[in-house]
């Protein structure tokens, strides 16, 4: 593993912030739930890929990299979150994206934009497609004279996860011993850095559909942080997946409302949204119980709720208005 220092795109630590309204909505004491705020990171919108970030571009720069180049899907947060690593640093960014120019316009393509970033977009493809266009890509830059290094996917591998073994370690320093910290998984860098710093017992991985085998994806990569097998040790719910990654469920829509109305806090249609109905489920089923420290971990995606079609639909068009238009006149 590349043993290059981190590069910092942010200031540290993110809050820890108590949620007593939401705590009590789930049966628990006020003291009992603690909201971990990664989605206030201070870059390019906030979310937790700025933390594996630090680490993968301090790897690329350790390379001598001009530019970066990354993959994901159009409404990706770690494509919007290299894409400002990028301008914080004065790197050139790539983009790879499936699909065709103007297919989408909204969320955090907006951002993409902003933040000057190029897109290759790489049409009707699949997972190794995309791949292989990213390598394609890295290999016409060099071409031109640039110097290229490719992100991975989400930004998770064994070198982005320390990212993540190091906010458990900012965590402890926050609450010295938290029984249960809870978190979305998606291409699963950040369970596996939890894990490595917090241990397989205390991490409870709420699957978001985005791959095939999340468990194994976690455990080769906090194995090769810890050097030990975690694999059957792992917990990770896979009831939130619902009709799959990206679709909006109905207890994901009920979980956003439910923090948005206790405490005022806004989760994403696709991760923390999914993550925190997790976390109510595992109430329900006693698992998250009064007395016990949980800590909800905010990965952040707030520009994609913007940039999704469901979501926006289904909130857009539930406004109520006062006076109620059936009510009694004054
Ligand atoms: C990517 C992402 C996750 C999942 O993190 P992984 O390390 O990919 O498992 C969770 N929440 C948000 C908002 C994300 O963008």
């Amino acid at each position: 593993m590349s043993a290059a220092p981190p590069t910092s795109l942010a200031g540290w630590p993110t809050p820890l912030e108590k949620a007593p309204r939401l705590a009590a909505a789930l049966g628990l004491r006020e003291d009992d739930l603690w909201i971990k705020r990664d989605d206030l990171i201070g870059l390019g919108g906030g979310g937790n890929k700025v933390r594996k970030l630090e680490y993968t571009v301090g790897a690329a720069l350790a390379a001598g990299a001009d530019t970066l180049v990354t993959v994901g899907a159009p409404q990706s947060n770690h494509a919007r979150l290299t894409a400002a690593a990028g301008a914080r640093l004065g790197l050139d960014v790539v983009l790879v994206f499936p699909g065709r120019p103007g297919a989408s316009r909204s969320g955090n393509l907006v951002l993409d934009a902003l933040f000057g970033a190029r897109v290759r977009w790489a049409g009707d493809v699949d997972l190794a497609q995309l791949a292989a266009t990213a390598e394609e890509t890295v290999a016409a830059l060099r071409r031109r004279g640039a110097r290229p290094e490719l992100i991975p996917f989400g930004g998770s591998n064994a070198v982005g996860a320390r990212g993540y073994e190091q906010a458990g370690r900012e965590l402890l320093a926050q609450v010295p011993s938290p029984d249960l910290a809870v978190v979305a998984v998606g291409s699963g860098g950040t369970m596996a850095g939890l894990v490595a710093a917090l241990g397989a017992d205390r991490v409870l991985g709420v699957d978001t559909g985005a791959m095939e085998e999340p468990a194994a994806a976690v455990a080769a990569m906090a194995g090769e942080l810890t050097g030990s097998d975690v694999r059957d040790r792992l917990r990770i719910r896979s009831d939130q997946v619902g009709a799959g990654y990206g679709r909006l469920t109905a207890s994901t829509a009920a979980a956003l409302r439910l923090a948005a109305r206790t405490e005022g806090i806004v989760l994403d249609p696709v991760y923390t949204g999914r993550a925190m109905a997790g976390l109510v489920a595992a109430a329900e089923e006693g698992i998250v119980a009064p007395g016990r420290t949980t800590v909800f971990w905010h990965t952040g995606g707030l520009p994609g709720l913007f940039g999704h079609a469901e979501a926006v639909g289904l909130f857009d068009g539930s406004l109520p208005v006062f006076p109620p238009e059936d009510g009694p006149a004054d």
